[in-house]
C-alpha cells in the first residue's frame, strides 16, 4: 500500500479523523473499497466506473482520495442541489477536518450570474414596463453595488421564472464577449479566473457538455491542467450530452432575438432603421410557424425521418419555416446598416446568422447518423442529435497527460479550436505554457471517475458504459450497506388489471386509499405518465377523508412539495401532525431524499417501460436492431430496470428505515423478463398477498411508533 492508499484508508477507519470529527460518521467497507479503487485511478489515471448502493457514503469515498492526492480536480454533478452542496458543506468540511491547504472554486452556468451590461440596459425593454419591474430593477441595481460573485441566489425575491431574470443576465447568445464595455468588472469572466486559480472545480454536466459543444462555460480553459474529472449522478451524462451535443432551432430562440433587437435597435440607434416592423415581422414567423405543428396536451415530441416531421401538414410546415427563414435575412439586413455602431449589433448580426444557419439545417433531410425530433409544447422545438455520447466522450476520456497549473491571473486562451483539442494536449491551449513531459510531480495521465447509485441492472454496468464510450473502463459495484431483507418488503398485488386497462389508475389509487386508512400518510405514488398522476392524485383528493393531506405534482412548487412530505405526520406521529401523499411523475423518480418515517410506502404504478413513440428511443432501438440485437432485451429492459431501481430506491435511505414497495404490475411476476427486473432491485423480501401487505403496513406503523424497535 502506498502512502496516498495509506491515508486514504486511515482517513475512513474508524478511528481516523472523520469518525472523530464528522457527526454521525461510521467505517464502512463499501466506502473504503470504493476510496480505494478511486486512490488508486487517481494515481495511475485511466477510468474508474462505480455503482455505489444508497448509503455507502460515495461523496466520502471519491472526495477523501481526491483532496489528499493535491491534484488538481473538477468535479461534475448533474444538479446544482448537488453542486451547491459539495461547494458549500462536503467539501469545506473534509479541507477543514483534513487540515488542507485547498482553493477550491464553484462555476455555474453563465445564466446564474449579473450581467451589467444587460442590466444597464434593461430599463429600455418592454418588459421594464410591467407593474413592479422599476421597483424590482431598482433592487438588482442597488445590489448590483455591493455582490462580489454576482451570483443571483445571492438576490433574494427574484424568482428564475420572473420575466426580469433574461434581462439582466446574459446567455451565449447575447454575451458581446471581450467587446463588452463591462468585460473587466464582469462577474462571468472573474468567476471563471477564479476556477482557473483553484485546486478543486465543482461544476455540473450542463456546463461541461456545453463546453463539449461550443466551448461555452470556461470549463474548457480549466481542463488541460486538471489531473482528475469525477461525474457524480453520472448515470444523467448521456442524456444531458446528446441535448448539448446536437443542433436546434426553438421559436424561443426567435422570440428572444426578437425582444434583444427591439430593446437594443430603440436605444443605440432609433430611427435608424424600423426596429418595430422587422421584430413584428420575425414574431409573426414563429408564432405562424408554432401553430403549424398543431395542438397538443402538454408536450409531444413527433417523429421526423423524412422532409417534414410527422403530423404536421407539408406545405404549411414548408411555408412557415421559409418565412422564419425569410424574416431573418430581412433582420440581417437591418443589422448590417448599423453594425458599425455597437458592438451588440455586431453580436445580434451573429446569433441571427447562427438562427438562419439552423433554419437551413432543418429545410433539408435529417442527417442518418443520428435522430431529429420536434418537441410540441407552448413552444416549438427542433432537436437533431447524435444517438449517444460515445464518440465525442471517448474521444476526451483517452488516455493523455495533463499540462501544469495555470496561473492565477491567466487571460483564457482566445484561439482553442475546441474542447477535443485542448484536452488532447494541444500546448496552445495552455494559458501560453507548453505541455508537460510524461510523469513530472503533478503530472501524469489523466483520471476520470464516473459514479452514481444506478448505473445499470448488471454487474458489467453496460447500460452506462457503452453509450458513453467507457467500454474498456474499469468497472466497480459496491452494495448498499442496508440490510433490505429485514428492512424492505416488494408487493406485487396479483389481483389488479393489466396496465392499459382503463380501470388500473383507479384500482391503484384504491390501494393506496386502503394503505393510508392504515399509515395515515408517509406514502409515495410515482406514475409512468402525467396522465395516471392526475388520475390517481384527482381520486385520492377525492376520497381521502381529510385525515391526509394529498399532494400532487404540479399543484405546488417542487421544493414546496418536497418540504411539506419530509415534514412528515400520521398515525403515531407525537406532533399530532397531519400525514401526506404524494402522488407525483418523471423527476420524483430519482433525487427524492426522505430518510426516517416521514416515507414508508412507495407505489409505483406500472413498469416504467420507455414511451412507445418517443423517437430518441425508437432511433436506438433500430440501431441496436441492426446490430443483430434485441431492441427489447437489449434495451427497453434495461432501461425500465434502471427507471425501477431508481424509483425503489427512494423507500429505504437510511440503516433504520423501515417500508414496503409496491409494484402494481403483475407483468413482474408473470413474465419471464419480470425476474431480472426484481433481480436488479435490492433483495427484499417478498409479500405474497393481500393479507400479509395489510400485516406488513400494521407492523410498520408498530415501528414507527417505536423507533428503537
Ligand atoms: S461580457 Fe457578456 S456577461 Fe459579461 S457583462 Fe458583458 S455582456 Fe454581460
Amino acid at each position: 500500500m502506498n502512502l496516498l492508499d495509506q491515508r486514504v484508508a486511515e482517513t475512513l477507519s474508524s478511528h481516523g479523523v472523520l469518525a472523530q470529527t464528522v457527526p454521525g460518521f461510521q467505517p464502512r467497507q463499501g466506502q473504503t473499497d470504493m476510496a480505494m479503487a478511486v486512490s488508486r485511478t487517481v494515481q495511475d489515471g485511466g477510468q474508474l466506473v462505480v455503482e455505489a448502493g444508497t448509503g455507502t457514503g460515495k461523496t466520502y469515498a471519491y472526495l477523501v482520495p481526491v483532496l489528499l492526492s493535491g491534484q488538481r480536480a473538477l468535479v461534475s454533478t448533474a444538479t446544482k442541489a448537488l453542486q451547491d452542496q459539495l461547494f458549500s458543506r462536503d467539501i469545506p468540511r473534509l479541507v477543514e477536518v483534513l487540515g488542507l491547504p485547498i482553493r477550491v472554486a464553484l462555476l455555474k452556468g453563465r445564466g446564474n450570474y449579473l450581467c451589467l451590461h444587460r442590466m444597464e440596459q434593461a430599463r429600455h425593454s418592454p418588459e421594464s414596463a410591467q407593474p413592479g419591474a422599476q421597483k424590482a430593477l431598482a433592487k438588482i441595481e442597488t445590489w448590483a453595488q455591493s455582490t462580489r460573485s454576482g451570483d443571483m441566489a445571492e438576490l433574494t425575491g427574484l424568482d428564475e421564472r420572473s420575466s426580469l431574470w433574461p434581462l439582466v443576465t446574459s446567455t451565449r447568445d447575447n454575451c458581446l464577449g471581450s467587446t463588452c464595455p463591462r468585460y473587466r468588472a464582469c462577474h462571468v469572466n472573474l468567476a471563471r479566473k477564479e476556477a482557473m486559480a483553484a485546486d478543486v472545480v465543482v461544476i455540473n454536466h450542463h456546463l461541461f457538455f456545453a463546453d463539449m459543444a461550443v466551448r461555452e462555460s470556461g470549463v474548457a480553459e480549466l481542463l488541460p491542467t486538471v489531473r482528475v474529472t469525477v461525474f457524480d449522478e453520472a448515470h444523467q451524462l448521456n442524456e444531458i450530452g446528446v441535448n448539448f451535443l446536437g443542433q436546434q432551432l426553438t421559436t424561443l430562440q426567435l422570440h428572444e432575438l426578437v425582444r434583444d433587437v427591439l430593446a437594443t435597435g430603440l436605444q443605440l440607434a432609433r430611427g435608424l432603421v424600423d426596429w418595430q416592423v422587422l421584430s413584428a415581422g420575425l414574431e409573426k414567423a414563429a408564432r405562424d410557424w408554432r401553430l403549424t405543428a398543431g395542438q397538443h396536451r402538454g408536450s409531444v415530441r413527433l417523429r421526423w425521418t423524412g422532409q417534414h416531421p410527422e403530423g404536421v401538414v407539408p406545405d404549411e410546415w414548408s411555408g412557415a419555416l421559409q418565412a422564419v427563414s425569410s424574416a431573418l435575412v430581412d433582420l440581417q439586413n437591418g443589422l448590417d446598416m448599423v453594425n458599425e455602431l455597437a458592438p451588440d449589433f455586431q453580436r445580434l448580426s451573429e446569433r441571427t446568422r447562427e438562427l438562419m444557419q439552423r433554419a437551413a439545417l432543418f429545410s433539408e433531410t435529417p442527417n442518418p447518423e443520428g435522430v431529429r425530433w420536434a418537441e410540441v409544447s407552448a413552444q416549438l422545438r427542433l432537436i437533431e442529435s447524435p444517438l449517444d455520447i460515445a464518440q465525442a466522450f471517448s474521444a476526451l476520456t483517452r488516455p493523455v497527460s495533463v499540462m501544469p497549473q495555470p496561473e492565477a491571473d491567466a487571460e483564457p486562451p482566445a484561439d482553442a479550436d475546441s474542447l477535443e483539442a485542448l484536452m488532447a494536449g494541444d500546448p496552445r491551449h495552455a494559458a501560453g505554457k507548453p505541455a508537460s513531459a510524461g510523469h513530472a510531480p503533478g503530472v501524469g495521465q489523466r483520471a476520470w471517475i464516473f459514479t452514481s447509485a444506478t448505473l445499470g441492472d448488471e454487474p458489467s454496468l453496460r447500460w452506462f458504459t457503452e453509450p458513453c464510450g467507457l467500454s474498456s473502463a474499469e468497472v466497480m459495484q459496491v452494495n448498499s450497506p442496508f440490510d433490505y431483507a429485514q428492512q424492505a418488503a416488494l408487493y406485487v398485488p396479483p389481483h389488479l388489471p393489466r396496465p392499459g386497462d382503463p380501470g388500473h389508475a383507479s384500482q391503484v389509487a384504491a390501494l393506496v386509499l386502503e394503505a393510508l386508512a392504515i399509515l395515515g400518510g408517509r406514502t409515495l405514488v410515482l406514475t409512468t405518465t402525467l396522465n395516471a398522476m392526475r388520475s390517481i392524485g384527482e381520486q385520492l383528493q377525492a376520497q381521502c377523508d381529510g385525515g391526509v393531506e394529498v399532494l400532487v405534482q404540479g399543484q405546488s412548487p417542487k421544493r414546496r412539495l418536497m418540504e411539506r412530505f419530509r415534514e412528515g405526520g400520521g398515525h403515531g406521529d407525537a406532533q399530532g401532525r397531519m400525514g401526506c401523499v404524494l402522488v407525483a411523475s418523471a423527476s420524483f423518480w430519482e433525487g427524492f431524499d426522505v430518510p426516517g418515517d416521514a416515507l414508508q410506502l412507495v407505489v409505483i404504478d406500472k413498469l416504467p417501460f420507455p414511451p412507445p413513440g418517443d423517437p430518441l428511443f425508437e432511433a436506438r432501438s433500430q440501431r441496436i436492431t441492426e446490430q443483430g440485437k434485441s431492441a427489447f432485451n437489449d434495451h427497453a429492459l434495461p432501461e425500465a430496470a434502471v427507471s425501477l431501481k431508481q424509483g425503489a430506491g427512494r423507500l429505504i435511505r437510511s440503516e433504520t428505515d423501515r417500508g414496503i414497495l409496491v409494484v402494481c404490475d403483475n407483468r413482474l411476476s408473470t413474465m419471464s423478463y419480470g425476474r431480472r427486473l426484481v433481480r436488479g432491485l435490492p433483495a427484499m423480501r417478498r409479500l405474497e398477498d393481500h393479507a400479509a401487505f395489510m400485516q406488513a403496513l400494521r407492523q410498520l406503523t408498530t415501528d414507527a411508533s417505536h423507533p428503537s424497535a
